[in-house]
């Protein structure tokens, strides 16, 4: 909580302006009882309706004042408060923009929202309480205790005696509550999690008939968090009572003994309604204390939760120099890589080498998991290598700025993903100030433009999130044209043509050899079909290089190649492709 008090900074002068009222308001208020006193004293006891009539007038004035201030306080501690969440917001977003891969295996996408959005709305609520109490509190509970003992000293044993039994309720409820409160951010994370797999595994659902198994896992979560919701709240509304019977008790106690002191002309009456007064105002400031300190354990919870991301240091960072280099050509070299995902016990990749040239199209073949993704994402830069060199246009690319080496690569994943809104933006997401004729040549390699004219609106067709109407052919093909606007020295194609039946697949790598020309091709394949003309057949087995060279060559020397080879293609094909 402490650590997020920086996000106060910007307002400075807000805090100045509510402390000088939080100031104002304690002193009207405070002053209230004294007037009260006189009143009584010099007013009624002596039948003056004259000061009545002024001192009460003076009374009015205060109380009005004192609201006034109090109004316009909250008021400003409820926009700074809300103005500091809003800036924690922005930085939880922005750190997360950082992430490497490696951050987000390690953070779930449905943590990351409960804490952007429902952490920081606790730290907000206690904000606003915070800045209203943290101030008048302490010094109405101070002065206030002052101005009751110059009243009258034998009274303020009651205030002595049951401050303890407050003090007491307030602890006994703080520890009930305090450990209920990190475990309700966690259950809610956990409903957050079980929501986020329905909606995106919906047609799992739908197609396996687990709906009423999904509901009742989602009833189990969220009965969870209503139970504890119930006994957090029990124990709060426990509060409220207590403390109230604990200050009326105090009155009648007041009054009970303050009026048989009046009677033996110990007290003056005034005194005594002042006395009365104080001790309200001092108990019920105690009791917002109680209230503030049963909620900020809540937001201390919360605010951990939002300083664990905020502390995540990515993995992958910018050089302090980053090395710019004008080459240009699209060079890929690995030099002996070895690569190991965090937590997994062997290599994901070991001792890889090889290059790829510009005008040459590097295919990477291998059986599912053999490691094919993982290359192509070590390009990019998604995770950092543990042993060996990546090299792009003969830069280290540790040694590059992130941006730069990115600008490089046009990648196509493995899974296409598109952003809500129209074909055209998410054909220009790589590149902006695309023209409406760059994008339409793009489409046209990509095999996409006969589809998209298809679309009602065309280029200005709507793509829904997800993508979800487009089909998953047409959703690769988008994500092909995408990277093509780029135009790109480095292609990375990760299984971009297994989703595309076999004569789109052909057609658009025939179109695509002609974009490609001058640019390095990496191009990640199941299908043999899809790689057979490739200047260099990489094959991957668990993780290893099994054999590099064309298909002609690998044919004879790789026993890996042969037997994926011969179970995609009969033998007479075989012996067509390479004759
Ligand atoms: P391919 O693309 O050839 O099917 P991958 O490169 O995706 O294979 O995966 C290679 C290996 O690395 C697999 O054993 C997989 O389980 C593991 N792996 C892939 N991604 C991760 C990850 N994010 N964290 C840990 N292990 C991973
Ligand atoms: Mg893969």
């Amino acid at each position: 909580m402490i650590a997020l008090l920086r996000f106060l900074k910007p307002y400075r002068l807000h805090l100045v302006v509510i402390f000088i009222l939080a100031v104002a308001q304690s002193a009207a208020n405070l002053y209230l009882p004294n007037l009260m006193s006189d009143i009584v004293n010099k007013g009624i006891a002596a039948f003056n309706t004259e000061f009545i009539w002024t001192a009460g007038g003076i009374m009015a004035a205060v109380a009005v004042a004192g609201m006034l201030c109090a109004l316009v306080g909250i008021y400003i501690s409820s926009r700074v408060a809300t103005g500091m969440c809003r800036s924690l917001r922005s930085e939880l977003f922005r750190t997360v923009q950082l992430f490497s891969l490696h951050e987000f295996d390690m953070v779930s996408p449905a943590t990351l929202i409960t804490r952007t959005t429902n952490d920081t709305n606790q730290i907000q609520q206690v904000m606003v309480m915070m800045l209203g109490l943290l101030i008048t509190a302490p010094i109405t509970l101070v002065v206030g205790i002052i101005l009751a003992l110059n009243q009258d000293v034998y009274l303020s044993w009651i205030l002595l005696a049951i401050m303890p039994v407050l003090i007491g309720v307030i602890l006994f409820l703080l520890v009930k509550a305090v450990p209920l409160f990190s475990a309700m951010q966690v259950k809610l994370d956990r409903l957050n999690l079980i929501l986020d797999e329905n909606l995106t595994g919906v047609r799992v659902v739908r197609a396996f008939n687990r709906i009423s198994h999904e509901e009742q896992r989602f009833d189990a979560a969220n009965r969870d968090v209503t139970d504890l919701g119930i006994r957090v709240n029990q124990l709060i509304s426990v509060m409220m009572p207590v403390m109230m019977l604990l200050i009326n008790i105090s009155s009648v106690a007041i009054i009970w003994f303050g009026g048989h002191r009046v009677v033996s002309m110990h007290l003056e009456l005034g005194a005594m309604f002042a006395f009365l007064q104080y001790a309200i105002q001092i108990l019920f400031s105690l009791l917002m204390v109680a209230l503030l300190f049963i909620m900020i354990p809540r937001a201390e919870a919360s605010a951990k939760r939002i300083n664990e991301i905020l502390a995540i240091e990515p993995d992958i960072r910018n050089p302090a120099r980053a090395i710019r280099n004008s080459d240009t050509s699209g060079r890929v070299e690995f030099d002996g890589v070895t690569f190991t995902y965090a937590g997994a016990e062997k290599p994901a990749l070991s001792g890889i080498s090889f290059r790829a040239l510009p005008g040459k199209t590097t295919a990477i073949i291998g059986g599912t998991g053999s490691g094919k993704s993982t290359l192509v994402n070590l390009i990019l830069r998604f995770y950092d290598i543990q042993k060996g060199k990546i090299l792009v246009d003969g830069t280290e690319t540790k040694k590059m700025s992130q941006k730069d080496l990115r600008a490089k690569i046009g990648f196509v994943p493995q899974k296409a993903v598109l952003f809500a809104g129209t074909v055209a933006e998410n054909l220009r997401y790589g590149k902006p100030d695309a023209t409406l004729p760059e994008l339409r040549r793009a489409a046209r390699i990509a095999q996409a433009e006969s589809f998209i004219e298809d679309m009602p609106g065309a280029f200005d067709a709507q793509v829904a999130q997800g993508g979800t109407n487009v089909s998953g052919g047409q959703m690769q093909r988008l994500s092909i044209a995408r990277a093509l606007v780029r135009k790109p020295e480095i292609y990375i194609f990760d299984d971009t043509f297994s989703a595309l039946d076999f004569k789109t697949d052909a057609m658009l790598r025939k179109a695509l050899r002609e974009e490609t020309k001058k640019s390095s091709v990496i191009i990640v394949a199941q299908r043999v079909s899809t790689i057979i003309g490739a200047d260099q057949i990489i094959v991957l087995d668990d993780g290893k290089i099994a054999g590099i060279g064309t298909h002609t060559e690998l044919l004879k020397t790789c026993t890996i190649y042969r037997e994926i080879v011969s179970s995609q293609l009969s033998a007479p094909e075989m012996e067509r492709e390479t004759a």
